[in-house]
């Protein structure tokens, strides 16, 4: 269920269209479609009305640790790991279907969704081959985005202990995640 599955070429151009729609870069679609690179080019410049950037994609796991960003990577990703539970979804399907979650809860409480889908995606892939996960903060009981070595006793997530110069926002604080 979760490997790439053969899919109906129509299938797999909605699922590039849409992913096109979320802002995905070029190489999430070359990814997770089995369509040709001129193919997806094509459908790119029709659905986003312009050329896709050029350059790499992030590789480094350290964007998720930075206060604001790791809040919103969590929220994310508890939406994710929810949804693998309880629906059978091939893999993307059940990272488009959290991310548009997760569009919906930053938009109710006015916030700016932080997290790009190439990134949701790329963190998917962190958490898939172990150089992230999720440890339970120690206080408030939410799960959030850490290395693999976070010891869950002593945690202590970015909404219970902000840095002090985030003092009064309430950005990111708004957000709750359990
Ligand atoms: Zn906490």
């Amino acid at each position: 269920m979760r490997n790439k599955s053969i899919l109906t070429e129509a299938k797999q151009i909605e699922r590039a269209v849409t992913l096109i729609q979320l802002g995905a870069r070029l190489q999430v679609l070359e990814s997770e479609t089995d369509l040709s690179y001129e193919r997806l080019l094509r459908l790119y410049k029709e659905v986003a009305g312009k050329s896709p950037s050029k350059g790499q994609l992030p590789f480094s796991t350290d964007w998720f640790m930075t206060w604001q960003p790791n809040i919103h990577a969590s929220l994310f990703l508890n939406i994710h790991e929810y949804l693998n539970k309880v629906a059978a979804l091939d893999e993307i399907d059940t990272v488009i279907k959290a991310y548009r979650l997760y569009l919906e809860q930053t938009e109710a409480q006015g916030l700016e969704a932080l997290l790009s889908v190439t990134r949701a995606w790329r963190l998917v892939k962190f958490v898939d081959n172990g150089m992230l996960t999720m440890t339970e903060c120690s206080k408030c009981g939410g799960h959030f985005v850490t290395h693999p070595h976070e010891i869950g006793k002593h945690f202590t997530c970015g909404l219970c202990n902000p840095p002090a110069r985030a003092g009064k926002g309430k950005a990111a604080g708004a957000l709750q995640l359990h």
